[in-house]
């Protein structure tokens, strides 16, 4: 079956990422008509806007999207237009596995599966914030966390432990000191929990979760959060890992998915052919699952990891002695490819 799916290349490095998980793709036979979109900077200099309709339109049809890494000016300009198209397609889970590969050599731990489920909507991502005079001697952001928003992400998680056998899930909050908001979280939490006596429930608050992921991650499993702990603590758990490289991530509503890097554009390294793909690819093993591809993911994540594990042809991120580049990585993950067909 030929799938019809959108491809956003995106900005920065996004362009040389995706383009080689495309190729990746392209070896495992899956057929693709990718309808290519451009939105952040790259399309606010070509068309004047950051997220032109053709882009919504597209993802509306197709159902499906493969996002490169958007960059969203700091402190002044355009609103995130990662957030703007979560919020369109109202993507409430975002879904951010941090698993390790062998073959890494700078990592503390080996074997780390964790899985963190991140509230993609509300609280401080909701954009309601402004200066409360015109000398921006304050400024305000609006935190808004509701029952239905709580409910729909810890239910999601709760039945992907379920369904996938993993035994423990923790919620982690500031209920402390975010009575409220955190509060409304958390107690939500423990009422959805008992509809899964077979997943151990705890929670933590975030601080602590932190200190201890750093220090003992095997305690954990699955991890939900509220939208701004989940996007911090998400970057923490690649850090156990590798490093933002190697780190995947979903952005799922019902009936639609836009599969990403967790990392951002990385201007430091654009336009250079060093940036790793596999974060990119390992999106795209995800969005290869979500579509039904299920043969063609596990080849792509297998040939992956064979290539990280042999550690000779990888980017510098991975092995700081003996790295290639980007494209380079890319034809060698191609190239177990078709040793595993
Ligand atoms: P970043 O994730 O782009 O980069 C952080 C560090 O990790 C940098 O040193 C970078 O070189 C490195 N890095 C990132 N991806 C890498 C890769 N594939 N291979 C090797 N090294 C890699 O974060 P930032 O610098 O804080 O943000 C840059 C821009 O990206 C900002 O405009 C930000 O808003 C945006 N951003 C977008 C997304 C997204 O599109 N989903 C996510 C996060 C940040």
């Amino acid at each position: 079956m030929k799938h019809t799916l959108t491809l956003i290349p995106g900005d920065g490095i996004g362009p040389e990422i995706t383009s080689v998980t495309i190729d990746v793709i392209k070896h495992t036979g899956v057929e693709i008509d990718w309808e290519i979109q451009e939105a952040g900077v790259t399309a606010l200099e070509k068309f004047h806007d950051p997220l032109p309709q053709s882009v919504i339109d597209s993802i509306a049809k197709n159902k499906v999207a493969l996002k490169g890494p958007l960059t969203t000016p700091i402190g002044k300009g355009f609103r995130s237009v990662n957030v703007a198209l979560r919020k369109e397609f109202e993507l409430y889970v975002n879904q951010r596995p941090a698993k390790t590969f062998k073959g890494i050599k700078s990592l503390y731990f080996d074997n780390i599966d964790l899985l963190i489920f991140r509230e993609n909507l509300e609280e401080f991502y909701s954009g309601i914030e402004h200066y409360i005079d015109s000398s921006r001697s304050a400024a305000e952001t609006i935190g808004i966390i509701t029952r239905k928003g709580s409910e729909r992400i810890i239910r999601y998680a709760f039945e992907y432990a379920k369904k996938f056998n993993r035994k423990k899930l923790v919620l982690v909050h500031k209920a402390n000191i975010l009575k409220y908001t955190g509060g409304l979280f958390l107690d939500i939490g423990k009422e959805v929990a008992r509809d899964f006596p077979e997943v151990e429930f705890s929670d933590k608050i975030v601080d602590n979760m932190a200190m201890q992921m750093v220090m003992n991650p095997y305690q954990f499993d699955v991890i939900v959060t509220t939208n701004l702990f989940g996007d911090i603590l998400s970057d923490l758990a690649s850090g156990l890992v590798g490093g933002l490289g190697l780190a995947p991530g979903a952005n799922i509503g019902d009936g639609i998915g836009i599969f990403e890097a967790v990392h951002g554009s990385a201007p430091d390294i654009a336009g250079q052919n060093i940036a790793n793909p596999a974060a990119q690819i390992l999106a795209s093993v995800m969005m290869l699952e979500y579509i039904g591809e299920t043969e063609a993911a596990k080849k792509i994540e297998k040939a992956v990891a064979n290539v990280i594990e042999k550690g000779e042809s990888v980017t510098r991120d991975i092995n700081k002695e003996n790295f290639v580049g980007t494209k380079e990585m890319g034809h060698a993950i191609i190239k177990e490819l078709e040793n595993l067909s």
